[in-house]
């Protein structure tokens, strides 16, 4: 069983979604599930913003997931169009219950059986991505960008064998192409350097499909709805112990580069705070806010009050600012002219000295570390925004193309 999904540009159009109904006339696949317009979910949170600025309501939910309906309803015409036995439905319809957490819920429970049912009979289902509802039947959004979400959690609870998510570049890239004309295709990705990646910044997938796939097991591939290009296969499954690894470069499954990707994110604000409260006090108070944090940096002197740094997306800037005024009153500071640049790659946990490499590449551009952060297979710096460009371009070349 196989889930097409198609993204905004690839339904952008009266003319893309014929073409995207003849891939699926070609194609054949058992479900398909749909974004929105382009630029049309931006339209209908404009319209609800300029009526009341709040994100957090059902009104709001219903008014930004109608794009999806409306696609889900001209894709099915299309598709009838061609002679194929098509029914579109809501995200309602197909039976994801998510939590009430309006403009950013979750899935809570989803059993596919609507979905199974209408292909049992023969029926092509064409359900509208981004979209749930909760117990109540309350319609919920996913977050911006959750119809990958949607698309791969209908894969799992259908048990798919393939979840296609089309769009309108070829794959996963390298580094963003529009920054660094060396970028490259990745043909076959780790699924945990995926998620390392999509959280670092790439925008090819909803991070929280990626997690999803990952969890639930589900073969991920991205392809170009507008070429023939063979796109990126996101490989699950893979152990996480060296040999294995190793085991796998051998078989040249893997490219060899001990980095795969490089990121890039400039949506970040860095606060620095004086407190004398503790780190599970402090962040407590930001969590029961719904305020997320990345980067952090602690920094104690035991005879002297402590300077805490963190950054946050700068869609929650204003609520932190809000918060930290209750807390710590002027005590803060803010750097909003930030980015991150992030390596990432398997091979960073079992080669050394790579993070001296990537210092000692950004120093010899004379761009300035403010803040750094490791995982096991990622190392980010906090570099000023007006360097982030030139930073990317050089650590590709360092790591990946040189
Ligand atoms: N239409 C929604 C958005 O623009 C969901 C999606 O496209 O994934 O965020
Ligand atoms: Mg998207």
């Amino acid at each position: 069983m196989q889930v097409f999904k198609f993204g905004g540009t690839s339904v952008g159009s009266i003319e893309n979604i014929e073409h995207v109904a003849d891939i699926c006339l070609e194609q054949r696949p058992d479900v398909v599930v749909v974004s929105a317009m382009s630029g049309e979910t931006d339209r209908l949170i404009q319209l609800a913003t300029l009526i009341y600025p709040s994100f957090r309501t059902p009104e709001y939910d219903l008014i930004v997931t109608s794009g999806e309906t409306i696609v889900a309803g001209l894709l099915s015409l299309a598709l009838k169009k061609r002679g194929i036995n098509s029914c579109p439905m809501t995200g309602a319809q197909a039976g994801i219950i998510t939590t009430d957490k309006f403009s950013e819920a979750t899935i809570q429970r989803f059993e596919g059986k609507a979905i199974l049912d209408s292909i049992q009979k023969g029926i092509l289902p064409v359900i509208t991505g981004f979209q749930g509802a909760t117990e109540n039947h309350k319609i919920t959004s996913l977050g911006r960008g959750g119809s990958d979400t949607s698309a791969v959690a209908i894969a799992a609870a259908i048990k798919a064998d393939k979840c296609v998510i089309y769009t309108d570049v070829n794959g996963v890239y390298t580094t963003d192409p529009r920054i660094c004309s060396e970028a490259k295709i990745i043909r076959k990705l780790d699924s945990s350097v995926m998620l390392e990646m999509a959280s670092q910044g790439s925008k090819v997938l909803h991070l929280r499909s990626v997690f999803l796939a990952s969890k639930w097991k589900v073969p991920l591939f991205i392809k170009n709805t507008f070429s023939d290009d063979p796109g990126t296969e996101i490989i699950q499954n893979q152990s996480h112990s060296i040999e294995q690894v190793d085991n796998m470069n051998q078989h040249q499954i893997f490219e060899e580069e001990i980095v795969t990707g490089i990121s890039g994110y400039d949506q970040d604000v860095l606060f620095t705070a004086k407190t004398n409260l503790t780190l599970p006090q402090f962040f407590k108070k930001l969590s029961d806010n719904q305020i997320n944090i990345d980067v952090i940096h602690h920094q104690i002197n035991l005879d002297l009050p402590q300077y805490l740094s963190f950054t946050v997306n700068s869609s929650d800037f204003v609520r932190t600012q809000d918060y930290l005024k209750t807390l710590v009153g002027d005590d803060f500071t803010f750097q909003d002219n930030i980015a991150k640049v992030s390596i990432i790659g398997l091979g960073v946990r079992n080669h050394s000295g790579v993070a001296a490499r990537m210092f000692n590449k950004l120093d010899s551009l004379n761009i300035p570390i403010i803040l750094v952060t490791t995982s096991e297979i990622n190392i980010s710096c906090i570099v000023p925004k007006s360097d982030m460009r030139s930073a990317i371009v050089a650590l590709h070349e360092e790591f990946i193309s040189p």
